[in-house]
């Protein structure tokens, strides 16, 4: 602990993540999946590092929450998870395995996505040449044409009866592109076509809703939800009140305060000049930290609780805040600033920079003190 209070004291920002508020977010999905007699179960979506929360963190606490089903993007995604999950856990590796990897997944007991005719073609020649059934999932488009058999792959792929010979299919899925916009007339489509394609795979369970998907309602859900997003306190249905916990919150500290007069330039570009004299604090952190060079102007950080503009460009290391008005009893070098709070969720900071929430947590930087709260 000792050594964690240092780590803390030295640094130059601090992450703090809540293992409490994501296993919370996660009972919220899980309860929507079986709300009004529905029966879908709840997955996990853990890639990018569980969306920069960390990987190892979230895994064990979703894991002592009850969850048992997981999905990656990458192959070696999986077999990190592997290593911090129980065995009985199922891991989904959503983009498959590349040309020549496919005993990977056997030997790290990873459940390939299978995306394209390609991929199920090795998987059952793997299970041919290993004389057993091997378990994969099934990926097919559904109108989003990024990832799955297209549905005349599918089509042809059946005239053979034995095109799955020796897989064990354990799931069918699909992927929504535009669940976050409730209205959108795809999702319908989506889901009409989705429900063609579960029909020609009677028994097999299937999943259809990502974070956003799981509130478009119970027409959405089949039989296994698939937040990522939600789970990390993202809002899943933008333009509503956000049932989700922040799971994260992020402050950097004061490295230099200096008053400049009117005309002076701050920062790079010359991009500020301060209209009157300003006190300007510099913290520790900036676009290398994944706090975006396009929040220059937008964004602002919180000194006990009240909002201090960004005041000239957005520095690799440092970014600097306009803190006129602070008084200097509150505010030294050293002090942390409030970046990610109470007022200022990740949402918010991806609007003021252009982006989506998704990306401001995967951007989040590797130089932060990062402090986990809960298990
Ligand atoms: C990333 C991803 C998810 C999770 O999406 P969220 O919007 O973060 O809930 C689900 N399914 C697939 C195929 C994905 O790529």
């Amino acid at each position: 602990m000792q050594h964690e209070d240092q780590a803390a004291a030295r640094a130059g920002a601090i992450l703090s993540i809540d293992l409490d508020a994501v296993r919370a977010n996660y009972r919220l999905l899980r309860e929507r999946g079986v709300q009004g007699g529905g029966k879908a179960a709840c997955a996990a979506v853990l890639k990018a590092d569980a969306y920069g929360l960390g990987m190892p963190q979230v895994a064990n606490a979703l894991v002592r929450e009850g969850c048992r089903s997981f999905f990656v993007a990458h192959l070696d995604e999986g077999i990190r998870l592997r290593q911090l999950i129980p065995s009985d856990c199922s891991i989904h590796v959503m983009h498959g395995a590349m040309p020549g990897a496919a005993r990977d997944c056997v030997e790290h007991r990873l459940v390939p996505v299978l995306n394209d005719p390609g991929q199920v073609d090795e998987w059952r020649t793997l299970a041919r040449e290993l004389g057993r059934t091997l378990p994969a999932a099934l990926q097919v488009d559904t109108g989003m044409s990024r990832m799955g058999l297209a549905r005349s792959d599918l089509d042809r792929l059946r005239q053979d009866p034995d095109w799955l010979g020796g897989v064990d299919l354990q799931l069918v899925m699909s992927h929504l592109a535009c669940a976050d916009e409730p209205a959108h007339p795809l999702n319908e489509r989506q889901r009409l076509r989705f429900d063609e394609v579960r029909a020609l795979f009677p028994g097999v369970p299937a999943s259809l809703a990502n974070s956003s998907g799981v509130f478009l309602g119970q027409a959405w859900h089949a039989d296994l939800l698939r937040p990522g997003c939600a789970l990390y306190g993202i809002h899943p249905q933008p333009g509503q009140a956000n049932p989700l916990a922040q799971a994260v919150s992020l402050a950097a500290r004061v490295v230099q305060l200096r008053t400049v007069a009117a005309g002076d330039i701050v920062g790079y570009g010359a991009r500020y000049v301060a209209p009157g004299e300003r006190r300007i604090a510099t913290i520790a952190i900036g676009y290398a930290d994944g706090w975006l060079r396009a929040l220059t102007g937008h964004s602002q950080a919180f000194v006990d609780g009240v909002a201090v503009p960004f005041a000239g460009t957005v520095s690799m290391d440092s970014i600097t805040l306009d803190v006129t008005g602070i008084p200097d009893h509150r505010i030294a070098p050293g002090q942390a600033v409030d970046l990610l709070c109470a007022q200022q969720t990740v949402d918010d900071v991806a609007n003021q920079a252009g982006t989506i929430g998704y990306e401001v947590l995967t951007r989040l930087g590797s130089r932060f003190h990062r402090h986990y709260i809960g298990i």
